[in-house]
């Protein structure tokens, strides 16, 4: 035990001298642009909360409606008792809106993405990830039995030249829609079309795209246009945009039976709770319907952008609500974010192993609930911190 204790007190000492070291913030107040945080108020650009729902006052309606009802928990798994009225319609209600035949829930876009690979691929099959996939797409393609490859960020001829080097087999590709430390979008439109020749299955992560991007919210695939015979297998989260918590896979029927009698994760896990679920479709609804926070976001967006470009800032390619900084080290990083946070402003720095090494940047994201005002308050403290930075 003791050497064992040791060796973890070296590692984390490890990570402290290479700025690594990760300690989660005691928040005291609801998730939006103005947040208590270890005791300070601050001015956030780090939420996923991309439309400003988890603070709806209509969802929350719902949910305490439903909790009242059903309960907190619901006290097993889906194919036990766990699987409630709220939840099947929140499934077809998802089923509707991504267009595919069936949705199934999960409790968390970690284990529908761990549910993705391991349940439809066998030992056999390729599967061929884009490097910067999110960390549950990777832990997943470590877990199943088929061959994992990984090609270049956003690179349809790498992604070519590694599909000509297999021969028998199933061929899956899977990406990422919106780059989730990025905040590019995956090139699904030449990736669709090169799916029809290569007979590979395309699936998509669509976490930070659902609700944002397309005029109706509807992703990835709405921004390009695409259908469901093109993305076949669709993954979201319900714990960004639309800011309540879980996720879920959309495919054809034959898919989701396969997940339900095969997917681990969706198999011995409790189900989320109704009240979740009753949330969800709610938020669900306004996403559609309250198409002003999309506009509202692009602005900010657009504002952010053209004001970080005059400073220039090492701004990276993005038109979504992730508007990443890069810094290079992760110690520039940190400094930035520490500078940043003098000023009463919360951004995190992300450091690797999330991002590769040399990559250390700060990860702006913004809300429909921030507005034009705050935008220039990061915009006036990016350009203070810079300054300082170079001189
Ligand atoms: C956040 C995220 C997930 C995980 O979803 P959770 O519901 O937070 O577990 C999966 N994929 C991507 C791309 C993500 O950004």
């Amino acid at each position: 035990m003791q050497a064992f204790l040791e060796r973890l007190e070296q590692d984390l000492a490890r990570r402290q001298q290479n700025s690594l070291y990760r300690a989660p913030r005691i928040v005291s107040s609801p998730s939006g642009p103005e947040m208590e945080l270890d005791g300070e108020q601050l001015l956030t650009f780090c939420s996923n909360d991309y439309l400003g729902l988890a603070n709806h006052p209509d969802v929350k309606k719902a949910f305490v409606k439903a909790a009242n009802q059903w309960g907190a928990g619901s006290g097993s798994a889906h194919l036990v008792t766990g699987h409630t009225q709220l939840h099947q319609q929140l499934e077809e209600a998802l089923a509707a809106f991504t267009g595919h035949q069936r949705a199934l829930l999960f409790s968390s876009g970690y284990m529908a993405n761990l549910a993705l690979l391991n349940g439809l691929t066998e030992k056999g099959d390729h599967v061929f990830q884009d490097k910067l996939n999110h960390a549950s797409l990777i832990d997943s393609g470590r877990l199943m039995d088929a061959k994992m490859y990984r090609y270049l960020h956003a690179d349809v001829s790498s992604l070519g030249r590694q599909l000509a080097t297999v021969g028998s087999g199933q061929k899956f590709v899977v990406t990422d829609g919106v780059f989730s430390m990025d905040g590019d979008i995956a090139p699904l439109r030449e990736m669709a079309f090169m799916a029809q020749d290569d007979d590979f299955v395309l699936m998509v992560d669509d976490a930070h795209g659902l609700g944002v991007l397309g005029e109706n919210g509807r992703g990835s695939m709405e921004h390009f246009k695409l259908g469901t015979k093109q993305v076949p297998v669709l993954m979201g989260t319900l714990g960004k945009a639309l800011g309540c918590a879980g996720a879920f896979i959309a495919a054809d029927e034959v898919v989701i039976e396969t997940l339900i009698q095969r997917a681990r994760p969706y198999i011995y896990t409790t189900a989320q709770p109704a009240a979740m679920a009753a949330a969800t479709l709610k938020a669900l609804q306004l996403a559609e319907l309250e198409s002003w926070r999309r506009e509202h976001l692009q602005t900010l967006i657009k504002r952010f952008s053209k004001g970080a470009r005059q400073l220039g800032l090492p701004l990276m390619h993005s038109m979504t609500p992730i508007q990443p900084i890069l810094a290079g080290t992760a110690v520039k990083a940190l400094s930035w974010a520490e500078q940043l946070r003098q000023r009463q402003i919360l951004v995190t720095a992300i450091r690797p192993p999330t991002v590769p090494d040399e990559t250390a940047r700060l990860r702006i994201t913004f809300s429909a609930a921030h507005s034009e005002s705050q935008v220039d308050r990061l915009l006036d403290a990016l350009a203070r911190i810079i300054k300082q930075d170079v001189a």
